[in-house]
């Protein structure tokens, strides 16, 4: 078992692509793509552990011109990556696999505003330990934002890399009593400490 006081004792695989890392939306080199479609996305059976609740699931969307499988939803609070100077206080990852076996993470910055009804449903799933019915997941994705695209690694151990990463630029909200609630039940902070780019190109992904 791992733990996030202690963090230079994970086991490492490999060191220079490693996330997550700080990301700077001005800098990023912009191009154009097709806007995903997380509509089919739904989480079926959920898994408390110490650090988050995962959602795992089914769904399908297009990743960068490439179809991928969603596989599970976990969350990070404080949230892992810092875009644009900001760490949000909670951070949505959706682990996808591709067709030939890499791994793609989505991942969605939320901050404190308007309640999220699906992020409720998530939250009563914490409290029963089992989902009642198939969630929609969509409401926890942004519809209009810019996606920022770079190659890094799982952020919990043994941390491997060749991970695609689409970290959204829009946050989303949740309620001030939402995220009180979540860090009641999870008071451990479980975010990875910031890796280095390593000059790791960061492409700012644009919808059409
Ligand atoms: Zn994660």
């Amino acid at each position: 078992m791992f733990d996030y006081q202690h963090q230079s004792d994970w086991q490492i695989i490999s060191g220079q692509e490693q996330s997550p890392v700080a990301l700077d939306s001005k800098t990023a080199q912009s191009v154009k793509w097709p806007a995903p479609d997380f509509a089919t996305l739904r989480g079926t059976d959920s898994d408390r552990s110490t650090y988050t609740i995962t959602i795992a699931g089914t769904g399908n969307d297009v990743l960068d011109g490439r179809p991928a499988t969603f596989q599970q939803l976990h969350f990070h609070s404080q949230g892992e990556h810092v875009i644009d100077g900001v760490r949000a206080p909670l951070e949505a990852h959706f682990v996808h696999q591709y067709a030939d076996g890499g791994l793609a993470v989505v991942a969605v910055p939320f901050v404190v505003g308007a309640a999220n009804p699906t992020f409720g449903e998530v939250l009563t799933a914490v409290a029963t330990g089992e989902l009642a019915y198939p969630i929609k997941l969509a409401a926890l994705l942004p519809k209009q934002t810019d996606w920022l695209h770079y190659r890094g690694s799982l952020t919990t151990p043994p941390v491997q890399e060749g991970v695609a990463w689409y970290v959204a630029t829009q946050p989303l909200t949740v309620s001030v009593q939402q995220l009180a609630m979540y860090q009641e039940y999870f008071p451990a902070d479980n975010h990875r400490a910031l890796q280095d780019l390593n000059g790791r190109p960061v492409l700012k992904l644009e919808s059409k």
